[in-house]
């Protein structure tokens, strides 16, 4: 279904290409990465992370538009194809009068290993951090 090199930082995608040009500095890649994400070849997918820092991911825009969910424990992502949903955020944008950009936010979450995993640690696997502690993505 799904590669799991798919989604790449910058960084991931610079390494890529070096392994296969040389002669080229990551630095011009990184502009060429940035150049491309704005012309459309690439599309960005925003995730948060644990500590809330945003994290982006390029991909290659070859797939319908999609939406992307985010473990926050594995950092693995899942892609969400869904016509309607596509459909009806699309109406929205253009009810008020913006285009689209070539970007997702991904929706944070706990996978089905995690879940697993934790739960095996003996940590409950949903939001049950304790009455004291703050909601597991505002940390
Ligand atoms: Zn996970
Ligand atoms: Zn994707």
């Amino acid at each position: 279904m799904e590669s799991p090199q798919r989604h790449l930082t910058p960084e991931q995608l610079c390494a890529a290409m070096l392994k296969r040009n040389d002669g080229q500095s990551i630095s011009s890649f990184k502009k060429a990465i940035y150049d491309l994400a704005d012309l459309g070849p690439l599309a960005r997918v925003v995730v948060s992370d644990r500590k809330n820092r945003a994290i982006t991911f390029y991909e290659l825009a070859d797939r319908p538009v999609h939406r992307h969910l985010y473990c926050t424990r594995c950092a693995g992502l899942a892609e969400v194809f869904d016509a309607t949903l596509e459909q009806t955020i699309r109406q929205h944008f253009l009810t008020h009068g913006l285009m689209p950009a070539k970007a997702d936010l991904a929706l944070p979450g706990l996978c089905a290993d995690c879940q697993v995993a934790l739960a095996a640690e003996g940590r409950p696997a949903a939001e049950g951090v304790g009455p004291s502690a703050p909601a597991r993505f505002n940390g």
